[in-house]
């Protein structure tokens, strides 16, 4: 059963994309959101975040979401697919259209690798902003085009709850963002802030490796007149040789002892042994008591444990 989304509650969520099963190091993000969420008496869902639809696997969702709830961790209220909600994202581009913030991009891959400066803290590239004026002559008869947002010179900070004071100047760190992609599908920097808007999350609670995305989320809230929700990132799970686990790095599924998964997440987060949790059941009617937010080491990034990585 699930609680009405009462005016004000709080609520949390789980957003994976379904690239692949769940390993150790989405684990993490997941007990982390849903611990923090029990504990806050908060709602808790489960999103999946397919909106790149050329990287959806066949059947991860499926798997994913069995996966979940074999480690005793199951969404309050339907599970929310972002390939469903084009029309939302759609709407979101036009209203940061109509207040003059977004602008249509004609580079190309290969012109945006000479032209672009890369951020030495992030990797990424910075936008140099060769269409912010305009479609430069020359560009103007192509027809695939992406739609960015103007940053301005907006510097964004926010209190993240484990990681402390954030602070990013959009324009050098993160430059006009791409919301609306040229191949047509919208960016996932867009579609997360337009869904948890919709789903009126209050606590954001998933991997360092998204933390300097955050102020771009926190511009694109401010241009829609969306709450800014809070922040936790966790560590990361990286391999033996500084890896974030992923499927490229080969990371292995979940076994099948799910307490003891549970177990390896609890402790990568800091947190103090459950003695009494004997069982998947047995471990959430403890976990949400227990779970404490300032044992969360402070770093980006820390190795999986072994035989999970
Ligand atoms: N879908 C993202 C991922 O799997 C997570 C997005 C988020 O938590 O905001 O990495």
């Amino acid at each position: 059963m699930t609680a009405p989304a009462a005016h004000g509650r709080r609520c949390g969520r789980f957003a994976p994309s379904p690239t692949g099963p769940l390993h150790f190091g989405s684990l993490v993000a997941a007990v982390a959101s849903h611990a923090d969420a029990r504990a806050r008496h908060a709602q808790w869902r489960v999103r999946i975040e397919d909106v790149d639809v050329p990287r959806t696997v066949a059947g991860a969702e499926e798997d994913i979401v069995a996966t979940l709830a074999r480690h005793g961790m199951v969404a309050d209220g339907s599970i929310v697919r972002q390939s469903a909600r084009t029309a939302h994202y759609e709407r979101a581009v036009a209203a940061l259209a109509a207040r003059g913030a977004t602008y249509e991009c004609a580079c190309t891959r290969a012109e945006l690798a000479l032209a672009s400066a890369v951020d030495p803290a992030s990797g990424e590239r910075v936008y140099p902003g060769t269409c912010r004026d305009g479609v430069p002559a020359g560009h103007a008869a192509r027809t695939a085009r992406a739609t960015r947002v103007r940053v301005g010179t907006a510097t964004i900070a926010f209190e993240d709850r484990v990681q402390g004071h954030v602070e990013q100047a959009l324009a050098t760190d993160a430059g006009d963002f791409v919301v609306r992609r040229s191949d047509g599908l919208y960016a996932y920097q867009l579609a997360v802030v337009v869904d948890d808007g919709a789903e009126r999350v209050t606590d954001i609670v998933r991997g360092a490796d998204l933390i300097a995305s955050t102020p771009r989320q926190i511009h694109l809230q401010r241009l829609l007149g969306l709450p800014e929700p809070t922040y936790l990132h966790v560590p990361v799970a990286i391999t033996a040789s500084g890896e974030k686990l992923s499927k490229q790095t080969g990371a292995s599924a979940l076994g099948r002892d799910a307490l003891a998964s549970l177990a390896a997440a609890w402790a990568f987060l800091g947190q103090p042994a459950l003695p009494a949790a004997d069982s998947v059941d047995a471990f959430w009617a403890v976990a949400p008591g227990a779970w404490d937010p300032t044992r969360i080491p402070r770093t980006y990034a820390a190795p999986a444990p072994r035989g999970l990585a």
